[in-house]
């Protein structure tokens, strides 16, 4: 038997909910890295997150997705908006794609500008950053139970691992491993992990990542939950495999009943 437990949560939307902090630096990595014709930037930009962000943003896996959003959004011809949102999204992957390859640009450079751009404003205003993410403080409380019940906390996250430790340092919360994208995929981590810790369970709410969970040989047993409160497209939760279970704030203490 295994002797160390173990709870999995994903970052984005199941901890915090950082949508205003995803704005704010895709913008601004649009702004200082990007720069291209094709936009300008108006300093009210960012005052508000645009809802067409909002409503677009279940469908980003990883964190570059974010500027190539924002980029349609901000320009000047033939922007998206909440008109022709539906459409992009019924091709989401493949106009991500088209657009990385019109503009010559290379995923794993906007990841760096984005990496950058919240690299500059924790240099710049740290309080000012981290202040833009808001905790679920149910989750806080959960994490915190689970230590005194002698359960490990795991991260796995697609952002930056840096920046996933500096809002929970400020959370006052201390997971025993966090892994970001610099670590590979889900998969792989929570695979790799399977074979020194009891997984009690895997939080996340992306439901794509919770299927390649239960499709994979290396990691099927493990317990899956769809964060209700997260970033769910309006479709997840219905049809959701019956080996995936749909999790809302109040019920995470039942995790522990059994
Ligand atoms: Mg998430």
């Amino acid at each position: 038997m295994y002797s160390k437990k173990l709870f999995l949560f994903d970052f984005d939307g199941v901890i915090v909910d950082g949508m205003n902090e995803y704005w704010h630096s895709a913008l601004l990595a649009c702004e200082k890295y990007l720069n291209t014709s094709d936009i300008s930037i108006d300093q009210n930009l960012y005052k508000q997150v645009s809802n067409t962000f909002i409503e677009m943003r279940p469908w980003v896996k990883y964190g570059w997705e974010m500027l190539i959003i924002v980029h349609e959004i901000i320009k000047k011809e033939n922007p998206l908006n909440n008109n022709n949102k539906s459409d992009f999204l019924k091709k989401y992957h493949q106009n991500c794609e088209e657009i990385l390859s019109d503009n010559s640009w290379d995923s794993t450079d906007l990841q760096k500008y984005l990496d950058k751009s919240r690299k500059y404003q924790i240099d710049k205003d740290f309080e000012n950053w981290v202040n833009l993410h808001k905790p679920f403080s149910e989750v806080i409380n959960f994490i915190e139970r689970i230590k005194k019940e002698k359960i490990k906390t795991g991260i796995i996250t697609t952002k930056g691992k840096l920046f996933a430790e500096k809002i929970l340092e400020k959370l006052n919360i201390f997971p025993e491993l966090i892994f970001g994208y610099e670590s590979g995929t889900k998969i792989e981590i929570a695979g790799k992990l399977s074979h020194e810790y009891e997984i009690m369970g895997f939080i996340e709410d992306r439901k794509k990542t919770l299927i390649d969970i239960k499709q994979n040989i290396e990691t099927k047993h493990i317990p899956c939950y769809l964060a209700d409160w997260g970033y769910l497209k309006n479709t997840d939760r219905n049809y959701l495999p019956h080996e995936i279970k749909l999790l809302k704030l109040k019920n995470l203490e039942q995790l522990l009943a059994n």
